[in-house]
């Protein structure tokens, strides 16, 4: 069954971005407070000094910044810190922003130590991000009234708020911009024993029966991101009421996974076909991203946010300055050895 995104973009069951199925299914199992948000101890141990000092002092939290790659829990986090603030929170995303008009609505309208969230931070367009600087600095915007010689800059004052930004690519955001965040936390990807209490929590909201080693086998399949999780688990649940007692057993959770062809590490198959063809045709790299998109047939971007963050915390795959390079790891999955190469573009089916 095909899977849409909401970007058009891919039909992969594994991946991290929000697929149109996902939409409601993660409201509905998103964590609400900081006790439901299980894994990202350290993420959640600062914000918890964080969010404590400046409740004592009655003052907005710092602006965040939280970036890692996507399905981690980013939006969830803005959510709980909101509501642990005991403050309202706007959501919205870079590319909806258009206009520095757009923006100074969407602030105007924020109360006192209220949270406004940028999901894909690093997509504000340049006029936004003027508009931005001053609002996150003295909590204000300025108004230019009529133009030329006679043109005015009027500045209204804002309340106080917090901006929390979201990005996969801390990379790509401007340093200006970077740089008026007073706190930047990195989310991990979380171990399998994580993932596996995430699963379980979703089971039980869901109403799905489950044990523990189906929903540690589900775990381990994940590619340590939540949102592959739990999406594992309803195509499992699926499978589980169809094919198997409605219980969802390590052996039924195994044999639903192979059926999507998620093999043992969460690896399907345009991973194994890019990690096969750089050992196949290069030798196993080094090897240029974009010589590997190409051969692949993907956006090289989404190799870089998408596959490559799983492979290369799997010890699969690195990142050398002359290209990326295949693991012995990797080839001793994939049942193949760095020198297998052929010379011919493989494609693997
Ligand atoms: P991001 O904004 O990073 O793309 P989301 O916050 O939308 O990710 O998370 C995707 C889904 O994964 C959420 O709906 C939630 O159900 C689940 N999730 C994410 N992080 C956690 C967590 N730490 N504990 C439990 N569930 C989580």
């Amino acid at each position: 069954m095909a899977i849409l995104f909401e970007d058009d973009s891919t039909e992969r069951v594994l991946s991290p971005g929000k697929a149109v199925e996902d939409v409601n299914i993660d409201n509905a199992l998103r964590p609400r407070q900081l006790t439901d948000y299980l894994g990202q101890e350290k993420v959640k141990r600062l914000l918890g000094v964080y969010i404590d000092a400046a409740r004592l002092r009655n003052e907005p939290l710092d602006h965040c910044l939280l970036y890692g790659p996507p399905g981690l829990g980013k939006t969830t986090l803005a959510g709980i810190i909101a509501a642990e603030m005991g403050v309202s929170i706007r959501v919205t995303s870079g590319p909806a922003i258009e206009k520095g008009k757009d923006l100074a609505t969407l602030l105007s309208k924020l109360g006192e130590n209220d949270i406004l969230f940028i999901d894909e931070i690093h997509r504000l367009n340049p006029a936004v991000e003027e508009v931005l600087y001053p609002a996150m600095e003295d909590y204000a915007f300025d108004i230019i009234m009529g133009k030329g010689m006679g043109a005015e800059s009027l500045r209204i004052q804002l309340p106080k708020f917090t901006l929390i930004g979201a990005t996969t690519r801390a990379g790509l955001l401007t340093s200006p911009l970077r740089d008026r965040f007073g706190v930047m936390l990195r989310l991990e990807m979380y171990t399998p024993e994580e993932l596996a209490r995430i699963v379980s929590r979703s089971a039980g909201i869901l109403q799905i029966r489950i044990e523990p080693d189906g929903a540690f086998e589900i775990a381990r399949r994940s590619r340590g991101t939540p949102r592959i999780a739990n999406r594992l688990l309803r195509r499992v649940r699926d499978f589980a009421q169809v094919r198997a007692s409605g219980v969802i057993t390590r052996e039924v959770a195994d044999a639903a996974l192979s059926a999507l062809e998620v093999d043992s590490l969460g690896l399907d198959n345009i991973d194994r076909l890019m990690l096969t063809s750089i050992i196949k045709n290069y030798g196993g790299g080094p090897v240029g991203l974009e010589t590997i998109a190409a051969t692949i047939g993907e956006d090289a971007s989404t190799i870089e946010d998408v596959y490559e963050p799983y492979l290369m915390q799997l010890g699969f795959l690195s990142r050398t300055p002359r290209g990326r390079c295949v693991t012995p790891g990797a080839c001793r999955h994939l049942g193949l050895k760095a020198d297998d190469g052929d010379g011919i573009q493989t494609t693997l089916s």
